[in-house]
């Protein structure tokens, strides 16, 4: 993989598109991905920008936005004031294009200068989203970011198979991925598993039970009508739709996304969210997840209030 350091102008870009209805900003510490050869790079649909990869192939390039904290620190306000005119609210999603904390994060420490650029100057609203278990190691300073803005962790799991006969394996072992998932929500951090993209589940029961213990939501996406394209075109141009297929005929359908929802609605009420609305925060009925723990209200936020800390609402 060539690896590069470059300057970027801007490193908060407005949303457009599906991501609209999610978050006012998308946010890349890095360009091209290092897990772009591993399981979830099959089908990632990054992969057909030409903007980004500009004829590369996928995972073979990661670029280093070397000044991304000190971009997010020069355009910030004006931002914030942008967002809250025009999008109700300054909410920043990271990442939409980029996995943010690939194996050379410890290297570089990209991602993590910019959450604590974040701390100081923080978004109304931030999600990250992930498909590592190396977020676990920024646990003490996401708390730190969940006192000063609302904070909701991703973190994708597309299926309880550590192989999936036909793909490569994953960038990051599925079992990782759930300690790591505990240990969010142990820390009080709002953490949403999110199955995207769905893939066949070998026990749907157990799968979902174990959610339920390792985060506060569920995210089911699909790749039809969850990869961007109609129908999931984008998607069937991979060989991904075939491969589960062979491994779970009628996985490749909306149906069966429809039948784990069913089953995780068991087991998670009021916890699940599908496609969009899930990873903007809603469950199946259209209301917001529930909470464990909520932080400091935007008010409190807003007055600087001395309120430190999540406090328990319900279980
Ligand atoms: S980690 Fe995210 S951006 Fe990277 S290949 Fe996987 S899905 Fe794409």
């Amino acid at each position: 993989m060539q690896i590069s350091v470059v300057d970027i102008g801007k490193v908060l870009t407005r949303t457009s598109g599906y991501l609209q209805t999610v978050a006012s900003h998308s946010l890349q510490p890095y360009r091209g991905c290092a897990l772009g050869h591993s399981l979830c790079g099959v089908s990632c649909y990054v992969q057909h920008s030409r903007h980004i990869t500009r004829g590369r192939t996928w995972g073979d390039f990661l670029e280093a936005r070397q000044n991304a904290a000190s971009s997010y620190l020069r355009h910030v306000q004006a931002e914030r004031r942008w967002a809250r005119r025009h999008r109700n609210e300054f909410a920043i999603f990271l990442s939409s294009a980029t996995e943010p904390f690939p194996p050379q994060e410890r290297r570089f420490g990209i991602t993590r200068s910019v959450l604590e650029a974040m701390v100081e100057h923080p978004p109304d609203r931030l999600i990250l989203q992930t498909h590592s278990h190396q977020i676990e190691g920024a646990i003490p300073l996401l708390k730190r970011l969940a006192d000063v803005c609302d904070l909701r962790c991703h973190l994708s799991i597309e299926t309880d198979r550590e192989r999936v006969a036909g793909l490569p394996r994953h960038g990051s072992p599925v079992e990782r991925r759930f300690q790591a998932a505990r240990r969010l929500r142990d820390a009080g951090l709002f953490t949403v598993i999110t199955v995207s993209p769905l893939l066949p589940i070998a026990d749907p029961e157990s799968f979902f039970r174990r959610i339920a213990t390792s985060a506060d939501a569920v995210v089911l996406d699909h790749f039809i009508g969850g990869d961007g394209s109609k129908h999931g075109s984008r998607t069937r141009r991979t060989r991904l739709p075939g491969v589960m297929e062979a491994v779970q005929p009628g996985s490749s359908e909306l149906d069966y996304r429809d039948l784990m929802a069913e089953i995780a609605e068991r087991r998670m009420p009021e916890r699940v969210g599908i496609s969009i609305d899930g990873f903007a925060g809603r469950n199946i009925r259209g209301n917001p997840f529930p909470r464990r723990f909520r932080g400091r209200t935007k008010a409190e936020r807003a007055e600087g209030s001395g309120k430190i800390g999540g406090r328990p609402i319900g279980d």
